[in-house]
């Protein structure tokens, strides 16, 4: 059997983290098992969707390198869930109610006053033909809730969280449709997997509760269940994830300098046993990927975590996946001199000016600067060639005594303007003799 598993994001807003992180355990099981990721845009809410998200969740998604098998929406599915509700409403499974949000709260407080769970009464479903006719006839037009089978037991074993019980007699009846005939998420979610053959629904542990209902629906529907996997959800270093991550989508990232290849990284092993690591290719998290080594605690996100390994996947990145966001002129060469120090692809333009100059003259002491005039002459007498830095330090060493610090920083401070840097022994070749020379003597 083919896996096929589905993100389905409401395109109400930007993908958040939580969401990413969704999308890409999706993708890392279908691929994990051979099988195929749809995506599922949940825009059943014609008020509150909007075709700019939708964009932005393709965009993200392909920023990520996260690439679905399918796309299919929601709104181009009414049709099909009409005919399930009406099958629904025959076989007696969904019944009209007509209490306002106001008699169903009063309801409630009582209820939670008296220490009772907070779960409706059904006494929608005790009105007679007349009572509806009534009713309707004051202008009432009904909700529809999905009667639960309260002999039925509900459980199933969750990939992640393992055995998984509830008892349907203390559950509401869940509202699949609202009085305008809107859908509510739950039915027509449980349509499309049965339709479209989702063999594993993977999301957060906020929808378990949402599983307890969605399982006897599938049932009334007279299909197999699928796998469930309700990964717990992310919380950020202080608690709740900041706004910022939560609502942004991936801009924040891309704006931070932030390589896709480290937000995976991250993203896959969040909450897993196995530790974050900067991997760049995508086989071995593949490969790794088991719902067995999820944790059930809620997973800690920390930007400077994601920051650091950021920067030692940056120093992985090959030239050709960089070369386009590099400044003119910076080579093959170049990117490798200066790749080990950087946090972020954007700051290689700052090195890169280090190299074609011009640099600001340091201030020296007095003895430096007499040292950097002897190391431009020396320099001046030897073959320019890539182990230039090397032969100029050894023969300045021998004729100036100097060693370690005295004998590196001076130099440093001369040919780049700065006391730290890259490897002097890549850099100095790329700066070249004549602009070596006339930095050093500029510096003496
Ligand atoms: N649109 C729902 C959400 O974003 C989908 C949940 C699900 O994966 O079934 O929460």
């Amino acid at each position: 059997m083919t896996v096929i598993t589905r993100f389905a994001p409401s395109p109400t807003g930007r993908l958040h983290l939580g969401n990413l992180r969704a999308a890409l355990i999706n993708w890392l099981h279908a691929r994990a098992n051979g099988g195929r990721l749809l995506l599922r845009i949940d825009d059943t809410d014609a008020a509150r969707s909007e075709e700019r998200f939708v964009a932005a969740i393709r965009d993200d998604l392909a920023w990520l390198g996260i690439d679905t098998a399918e796309e299919v929406r929601q709104s181009a599915r009414f049709d099909r869930y009409e005919a399930c509700f009406a099958q629904l409403v025959a076989a007696g499974r969904v019944y009209p109610a007509y209490e306002t949000p106001e008699e169903l709260d009063l309801r409630r407080k009582v209820l939670l006053g008296r220490g009772l769970p907070p779960v409706y009464d059904r006494a929608a479903l005790r009105l007679s033909e007349a009572d509806r006719a009534g009713l309707e006839a004051e202008g009432r037009r009904p909700h529809w809730r999905f009667r639960l089978d309260h002999d039925a037991p509900i459980g199933w074993h969750d990939l992640v969280r393992g055995e998984q019980r509830f008892d349907a007699a203390r559950l509401s009846d869940p509202v699949v449709r609202r009085a305008d005939g809107s859908w509510l998420y739950l039915l027509p979610s449980v349509i499309d997997d049965i339709d479209l053959g989702v063999t594993t629904v993977i999301r957060g542990e906020d929808h378990v509760s949402n599983t307890a209902t969605q399982i006897q629906m599938f049932g009334s529907l007279g299909a197999a269940l699928p796998e469930f996997a309700h990964v717990a959800l992310l919380t950020g270093a202080e608690g709740k994830l900041s706004k910022r991550l939560g609502a942004t989508g991936v801009d924040e990232f891309r704006a931070l300098g932030i390589e896709p290849e480290a937000v995976v990284a991250m993203l896959a092993r969040l909450g897993t046993s196995d530790p974050v690591e900067p991997i760049l290719d995508r086989a071995p998290l593949i490969e790794g990927f088991d719902f067995a080594r999820f944790g059930r605690a809620p997973a800690r996100f920390d930007e400077a975590d994601l920051q650091a390994l950021n920067a030692r996947i940056v120093h992985q990145l090959d030239w050709n996946h960089v070369a386009d966001r590099l400044p003119e002129g910076m080579d093959r060469t170049g990117w490798d001199a200066i790749r080990a120090n950087l946090s972020t692809v954007a700051e290689a333009a700052d090195w890169w000016r280090v190299v074609t100059g011009p640099v600001p003259a340091p201030a020296l002491a007095d003895e430096d600067r007499g040292f950097v005039r002897q190391a431009a002459s020396v320099a001046e007498s030897l073959d320019w060639d890539a182990g230039v830095w090397g032969t100029l330090t050894a023969a300045l060493k021998q004729a100036s005594g100097r060693k370690g610090r005295s004998l590196f920083l001076p130099l440093r401070l001369a040919l780049t303007g700065r006391d730290h840097g890259p490897d002097m022994a890549a850099l100095l070749p790329l700066i070249g003799r004549e602009p070596a020379l006339e930095r050093l003597r500029a510096a003496g």
